[in-house]
């Protein structure tokens, strides 16, 4: 057996046994891409920060299986071109510029733009409860209590004016 086949049947081990997530070929956005939203591209895993990966790698391999079955990433980072579009839909929706900027960060500003956010979906209210009590102590946060679902690392605006 050569060693690439042997490091294959070591990752096909660790699989079969169900530790999926600690399979050692996997890199932190790989691991990050099974918990996306069906469909999304992996760009939203793959262009985050990658102490933000992780950290987010590091909470997902935390939380009770019951837990973790009930949280995915639905976007992550985002293009300064997708940020624009998402502004400019706010704007047509919420009729100005001043009120578009309450629900969506203007291009430049968004920290997914910057690959430091990402917004998650909860298929219970178990699993949203579990996150808000927890993600302090990987030195995360929800910076926003309007928007309960949106994490960033707890520094992510610290350098920020
Ligand atoms: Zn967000």
């Amino acid at each position: 057996m050569g060693f690439k086949t042997a490091l294959l049947a070591a990752a096909i081990a660790v699989a079969s046994t169900g530790r999926v997530h600690a399979a050692p070929l996997e890199t932190d956005s790989q691991i990050l891409s099974h918990y996306l939203v069906a469909g999304k591209q992996v760009e939203h895993v793959a262009g985050l920060n990658p102490v933000f990966q992780q950290t987010l790698v590091a909470l997902f391999a935390a939380m009770p299986s019951e837990i973790r079955d009930n949280v995915q990433i639905l976007s992550g980072y985002r293009s300064p071109e997708r940020q624009a579009e998402l502004f400019a839909a706010a704007v047509r929706k919420y009729g100005s510029v001043k009120a578009a900027r309450r629900m969506v960060a203007p291009p430049g500003k968004s920290q997914h733009q910057r690959g430091m956010a990402v917004d998650l979906t909860f298929g219970s209210k178990a699993a949203k409860r579990w996150m808000h009590e927890n993600v302090s102590a990987f030195g995360l946060r929800f910076p926003m209590s309007w928007e309960d679902w949106h994490l960033e690392l707890a520094t992510a605006r610290a350098d920020r004016k």
